[in-house]
């Protein structure tokens, strides 16, 4: 009895220290004057993070198309403890702009330590009815014009160690009814930004990629689509699609709770440290800031 009490003991001590020794470290002060810029921080996630990474006292670009609103962001990251908070109206799906935000930040903040690409273009959810120009300009807006700002910005994030950060979805790596434009654009920044993480690994780049792929969060835009596929969910009376079956598994994630688990990330390297962050108070703080640590992400599944 003793000796197996001995072992338990040893082995939950062994299981802590290997969890401490995997868990990844975040400190605060790194982000005091970090240069960062945010895409989309007029409302939503993106506002949420440009006020997260003010309390740390960072540096902040923020961009979205609304100049009005923000200027109301940047004043209160500026009353929240941001050494600097500049803003820059862009359209994401203007083929310039992208380059233009960059060099705008890079100019006024001398470099860049954290790019965080989460604007998304505004789009309904529903049956795919054809049209093609609507996809191809989200495919601008929510894809092209991440791997433009992303590689403009690489140069400056290389010298500095820095992050690049790109908000996915769930969407982008599960195929649902109702989403097709919008999830094939978190496909492709998936696959992309994927890969890119490979290849910098392999030319030993200072650069860590993290791409947090989130579950529903209660944003207005959000809750505005999920209101169109609970509509639509009992109109089409979707049950199964008996041709497809044991093929392609249809996974029901749409839920009408606001509150459940929000953001679920996992490591994609060899530990599996999961954790869950929620959206309203919480949200990456200081988890979101801890995933920029950290080499990838992806969502178990
Ligand atoms: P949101 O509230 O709709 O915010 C979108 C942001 O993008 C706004 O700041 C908007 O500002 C900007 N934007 C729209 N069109 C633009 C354009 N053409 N050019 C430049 N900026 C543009 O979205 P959210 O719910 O916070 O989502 C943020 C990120 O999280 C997205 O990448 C989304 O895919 C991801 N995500 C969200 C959820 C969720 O449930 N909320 C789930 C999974 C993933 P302006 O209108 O001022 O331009």
């Amino acid at each position: 009895m003793a000796t197996f009490v001995k072992i338990l003991i040893g082995s939950i001590l062994a299981a802590y220290l290997a969890m401490k020794w995997t868990a990844p470290s975040f400190h605060p002060e790194s982000l005091k004057g970090a240069r960062v810029l945010v895409t989309g921080a007029s409302s939503g996630i993106g506002e949420q993070m440009a006020y997260h990474y003010a309390r740390f006292g960072a540096q902040i670009v923020i961009t979205a198309r609304r100049e009005k609103v923000l200027q109301q962001v940047a004043e209160k990251c500026l009353s929240l403890g941001a050494q600097k908070a500049l803003y820059i109206p862009a359209d994401m799906a203007n083929e310039s702009d992208p380059d233009r935000v960059v060099d705008f930040a890079l100019e006024k903040l001398g470099g860049l330590d954290y790019l965080v690409l989460n604007h998304i273009g505004p789009t309904t959810f529903g049956m795919w009815e054809g049209d093609v120009e609507h996809t191809r300009w989200l495919m601008k807006v929510n894809f092209l014009s991440y791997i433009q700002m992303a590689w403009r910005a690489l140069p400056s994030l290389e010298q500095s160690k820095g992050s690049l950060v790109v908000v996915s979805s769930l969407l982008g790596k599960m195929p649902n009814p109702f989403t097709l434009p919008y999830s094939s654009t978190k496909f492709a920044l998936n696959g992309f930004f994927g890969s890119l993480y490979h290849e910098l690994a392999m030319k030993k780049s200072n650069v860590s990629i993290s791409i947090c792929t989130l579950g529903l969060i209660d944003t207005d835009s959000a809750m505005d689509k999920v209101r169109f596929v609970k509509y639509a969910k009992g109109r089409y009376k979707y049950t199964s699609l008996p041709r497809h079956r044991g093929r392609i598994k249809y996974h029901h994630h749409w839920s009408n709770k606001t509150t459940g688990p929000l953001l679920s990330v996992v490591h994609t390297s060899h530990n599996s440290n999961k954790r869950l962050v929620s959206f309203n108070n919480k949200l990456l703080h200081p988890e979101l800031l801890q995933l920029h640590s950290m080499n990838n992400i992806c969502l178990q599944h």
